[in-house]
């Protein structure tokens, strides 16, 4: 079946959904998914999703399982619906939506890291992160010590999760930290949630000659859409200006390269509202990029392979 231009499948590579699941679990709330989630997803035809556990900096490693467990279980809980991707096998396109599960930061690995990768890998995470903001005994994020990159214990997380799969989310870490992951890891890195720096000068989004590396590397970029990484006015924090990153990144590696990693903060705890692109709240919006994408010039095929494809081709090679 055709999908028409107007409402084109999208493959989200970053929603905090790991992370809601668990923090409503712990509050007693039953169906999370199916109250919070399933709806938004639906209207915004995003037939993807990584799920994604955060861990701010603080979290220790049984908490660290613990979410991953529970965002395990609300999957299989929804299996009407959702379809675990573990494997290559696993990326069928039929009427359910993927999900895959990631990690955003590891904070919590600070000894056997080999050990600790390999259960994450066993309790179904595919997608993981090194740090987050805060400076862990992996790697050190965007605002932390520049001259600080990859410890011992990052470049050794680095080969496990080469060998395991595991695909590694760049999204976050320090420069220096970057350029390690670009010498150590012999297979495509992914930047799951960031914008082009050109455009919008923030320490979250890729300068030129990451993007440039990263197209090296075989990776991909997903477009974020929350507001700061977009553009520095407020007026100019929309789906229009973000599909201008999507035009810039085009221009300077190529289409094959970019996808999309809304980062939606709607489930999140607290008030997360005005920190999202003006036309993009929450994934029931997620379209509004799709026509933003037509507007600036990208054909049909173009914007099946930003919005879908890309990922789901990545994955079908590196998973
Ligand atoms: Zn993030």
């Amino acid at each position: 079946m055709m999908t028409g231009i107007k409402n084109m499948k999208i493959f989200d590579m970053h929603a905090d959904m790991g992370t809601n699941f668990y923090e409503r679990h712990l509050k007693q709330e039953k169906d999370v998914f199916k109250t919070y989630h399933k709806e938004n997803l639906l209207k915004g035809n995003i037939k993807g999703v990584f799920t994604a556990c955060f861990f701010c900096g603080t979290e220790d490693w049984s908490y660290m399982q613990e979410m991953i467990i529970n965002c395990s279980k609300e999957i299989r809980a929804n299996e009407d619906i959702l379809r675990q991707i573990k494997t290559k096998e696993d990326l069928i396109e039929d009427n359910k939506i993927s999900a895959l599960i990631s990690v955003e930061g590891m904070c919590g690995i600070k000894d056997n890291v080999e050990e600790k990768i390999e259960w994450m890998y066993e309790n179904g995470v595919r997608v993981a992160s090194l740090v987050w903001n805060e400076s862990n005994a992996l790697a050190d994020g965007w605002k932390q010590d520049p001259n600080r990159g990859l410890s011992k214990d990052g470049i050794r997380a680095v080969h496990k999760m080469n060998e395991l799969k595991m695909i590694i989310d760049v999204s976050h870490i320090n420069e220096k930290g970057f350029w390690d992951i670009i010498k150590y890891s012999k297979k495509p890195i992914i930047a799951t949630h960031s914008n082009s720096r050109s455009l919008c000068d923030h320490g979250r989004n890729l300068s030129d000659k990451q993007l440039l590396a990263i197209k090296e590397n075989g990776g991909l970029i997903g477009l974020n859409a929350c507001g700061h990484f977009i553009d520095k006015d407020r007026n100019k924090e929309d789906s229009y200006h973000l599909a201008k990153h999507a035009k810039y990144m085009a221009d300077l590696i190529g289409v094959e390269h970019i996808a999309c990693g809304f980062d939606y903060m709607d489930f999140l705890v607290g008030d997360y509202d005005d920190e999202m692109a003006i036309d993009m709240s929450n994934a029931s919006y997620s379209q509004n990029l799709i026509k933003a994408l037509k507007e600036l010039g990208f054909n049909e095929l173009e914007i099946r392979k930003i919005a879908y494809e890309n990922v789901f081709n990545f994955l079908k090679r590196e998973l």
